[in-house]
């Protein structure tokens, strides 16, 4: 199955145009079948769309960006109250910190931290060694060649899954880049397992030119 792990919503990421409204439609109109929203430091809109996505038959993986001195990481779990304790901005999570459920993913790693104003430097990894299950190779904001090289090589050093996602702030980018899982995808738990089994296959709509809407 085709998911888009790494989305945002307006209000709960105040940097979004995504109103609930726009994100359950577009998701029908597609047919999208589970989709991440991965909101900065803020759980809030998860909990309103999930069962109103769920009513449509979509699937809403719960996820949560925090920008660090490290870089910027979004944190998988079906658990929300355990999400709902990060901050948009906060210390990296520590390896032997975060429980057996959930997954973290290295966000456009070469572009450095949205919120933290972080920058990537060679060697970096090192220090997120252990706690990170993925690297996002593939954001719909960052697809220039260096990017895209930088996180293949960071994903390759780590063992690391690699993932795709858009980072959508406006509708229209929804799906720009989504990560390819195995079958079937019943739950945000399925997700944690894919990416920890590093089973996962980034893409990218080729078709689509990327787009940079706001910066992160
Ligand atoms: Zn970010
Ligand atoms: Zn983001």
């Amino acid at each position: 199955m085709n998911v888009d792990l790494h989305t945002h919503t307006y209000p709960a990421s105040d940097c979004s145009h995504i109103s609930y409204r726009d994100y359950v439609a577009w998701c029908v109109e597609h047919g999208i079948e589970a989709v991440a929203l991965t909101n900065h430091g803020d759980m809030s809109d998860n909990r309103s769309l999930a069962p109103a996505l769920a009513a449509e038959g979509v699937l809403l993986v719960h996820g949560v960006e925090i920008s660090t001195l490290f870089g910027d990481f979004v944190v998988f779990s079906p658990d929300l109250d355990f999400l709902s304790t990060f901050a948009a901005v906060q210390d990296a999570p520590r390896a032997g910190e975060l429980p057996p459920d959930a997954a973290v993913v290295w966000v456009h790693p070469g572009a450095g931290g949205g919120r933290s104003g972080s920058a990537y430097y060679l060697g970096l990894e090192r220090m997120v060694a252990g706690v990170v299950d993925a690297v996002e190779v593939y954001n719909g904001n960052w697809l220039g060649e260096r990017y895209v090289t930088a996180a293949e090589q960071i994903a390759a050093q780590l063992g690391a899954a690699r993932t795709g996602g858009s980072d959508a702030h406006v509708a229209g980018q929804l799906m720009a880049c989504y990560t390819e899982l195995p079958d079937p995808v019943r739950s945000t738990a399925d997700v944690v397992a894919a990416l920890k089994q590093r089973r996962t296959i980034p893409h990218r709509a080729e078709a689509r030119r990327p787009r940079r809407f706001g910066l992160f």
